[in-house]
């Protein structure tokens, strides 16, 4: 009675977790989403240490085995301490940042699915339990999974924090060695299940260790303008890792959220992929075509070229004479934190009957969405905030373009420089619209580190300067001039 109980909030648990994933499709419903996630895990746990504490004794196998009264102490403490440093995290982290703390939060789920793979173990040995082959194979795969994803993880955080360069490491026969290291693991896992004795642990070890290596090799080959992927594809092995401790503890719970995580970050590795025209395989072995010779554009010692250069008055003019505006934000937005002064420029345009709609690249800024959780934080209307796919051919027929803080994604030389490291990454092309004001602080690269040739094309104008400041003069000058209009 009590199993079913359990397993009925279980279901509801799962039910909310679904119904969450569905509200995070749109950002209309993404606050429904987050709550009924919140509301899932909260059941979830609620449900959990429920079973923990008062465990059924008439439960059969399934049945969750008590704890030990001095495990309780250690299990308040550890929960105490988890929630303090994720609520502090949390509310500290900024959103350019984030990417790097979903990296840290993948490592602790891979190192969470690997230690208790490595205690199941322990603990079978321990209780003289020979190896059962469907138990074995779980054990085996889920520390696999778990120590891939740790490693991957801590090199992707390191990558996104910018503590390891982002250049590919192209080790010689890498595909070898993984297969090698793969194969390696397959191996110890015949070999723990042939053994049977206390030396099964050891071979566990050992395979850990060769998945860690597996896991940190993966991602150090994927070079820097591939981490958006990354950073979906280690949620989706995230999500897998969770999945195979699900079945090595017999939780239903924990391998249904862990297939809902592992189906959608695979989803959303692939839709990053095609956004940025990569095929799958490609970023997940990482540094094909990097032997092709695809180096930075322009990024080579030779004389600084010449950009048109404006001040805030000119730009507020051009804009003032549009009829038609785009503006296109990025990561230096984000960074400047400029979206509110952004959106006060675009609701004053709108006011004058310019038509104004912003457009957003799928890997604009540092994590997917990026762009459009900032532009609802400032509450722009999400009727004109337009997709690359949606926009895209607008840009011929619009008078100008704003770009805040962008750069790769605007970068033409994705569409025709096949020697350019983000060459076939579909951009937003600006370069099309009558002029394009491009806000930067100076001449730098965007994050692939790629010079961009938009900066220097006769429509284009640079205005200089942190994007917030920028913004927030030139809605001063935009306000000015529309009061003496209007006198
Ligand atoms: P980019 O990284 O290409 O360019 C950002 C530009 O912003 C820089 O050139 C910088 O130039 C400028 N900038 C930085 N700070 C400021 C500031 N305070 N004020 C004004 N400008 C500033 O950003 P994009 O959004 O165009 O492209 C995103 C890139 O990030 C892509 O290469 C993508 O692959 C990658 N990426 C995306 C992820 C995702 O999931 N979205 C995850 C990981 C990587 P300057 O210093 O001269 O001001």
């Amino acid at each position: 009675m009590r199993i079913s109980l359990i397993n009925v909030a279980y279901l509801l648990a799962s039910l909310l977790f679904v119904a969450s994933l569905r509200g995070l499709s749109a950002q209309q419903t993404a606050r429904q989403g987050n709550t009924r996630g919140a509301l899932g895990m909260a059941l979830a746990v609620a449900v959990t240490l429920g079973a923990l504490l008062a465990p059924d004794p008439e439960g059969g196998a399934h049945a969750m085995r008590a704890i030990r009264p001095e495990g309780l102490g250690l299990l308040a403490g550890a929960i105490g301490v988890g929630c303090v440093v994720g609520a502090v995290l949390a509310a500290r982290v900024a959103m350019t940042s984030m990417p790097e703390l979903v990296a840290v939060l993948h490592s602790f789920v891979g190192a969470a699915a690997a230690l208790v793979g490595l205690a199941t173990e322990i603990d079978a040995v321990h209780g003289g339990m020979p190896p059962e082959v469907a138990h074995h194979t779980e054990i085996h795969l889920g520390v696999f999974i778990g120590a891939v994803t740790f490693t991957g993880s801590v090199v992707a955080f390191l990558k996104l924090r910018g503590t390891l360069g982002s250049k590919p490491l192209l080790l010689p026969a890498r595909h070898a060695l993984n297969a090698l290291l793969v194969l390696g693991c397959f191996a110890l896992a015949g070999l723990a299940f042939q053994e049977g004795g206390t030396s099964r642990v050891t071979f566990l070890l050992i395979s850990t260790g060769v998945a860690s290596v597996l896991g940190a090799h993966l991602v150090l080959a994927i070079g820097g303008g591939d981490m958006p992927v990354v950073v979906s594809l280690l949620n989706s092995y995230s999500g897998w890792a969770a999945s195979a401790a699900g079945f090595m503890l017999g939780n239903d719970l924990l391998i249904v959220t862990g297939a809902l995580v592992g189906s959608s970050g695979a989803i959303l590795s692939y839709i990053m992929c095609k956004a940025m025209n990569r095929s799958i395989w490609n970023v997940v072995f990482g540094g094909f075509g990097e032997q092709s010779g695809a180096k930075p554009a322009g990024g080579a010692a030779g004389p600084a070229k010449a950009v048109n250069e404006t001040n805030v008055e000119g730009a507020a003019e051009l804009l003032l004479g549009a009829k038609s505006v785009i503006v296109v934000p990025g990561y230096g937005m984000a960074v400047a934190q400029a979206q509110h002064a952004v959106k006060e420029i675009t609701s004053l345009l709108a006011q004058r009957a310019v038509k104004v709609r912003y457009a957003i690249h799928p890997v604009a800024g540092r994590l997917p969405g990026h762009m459009n959780v900032l532009l609802a934080e400032a509450n722009v209307s999400y009727e004109i905030v337009k997709e690359m796919e949606e926009i895209n051919e607008d840009f011929g027929g619009t008078d100008v373009v704003i770009v805040i803080g962008a750069n790769d994604i605007v970068n033409p030389s994705a569409l025709d420089d096949p020697s350019s490291l983000i060459y076939g990454m579909p951009v937003l092309e600006a370069w099309h619209a009558g002029k394009v004001i491009m806000l930067k602080r100076g001449m730098a690269a965007g994050y692939a580190g790629v010079d961009n040739p938009i900066c220097y094309y006769d429509n284009t104008l640079m205005l200089f300067g942190d994007a917030k400041a920028s913004v927030q003069k030139l809605l001063a000058a935009l306000q000015a001039r529309s009061e003496k209009t209007a006198a």
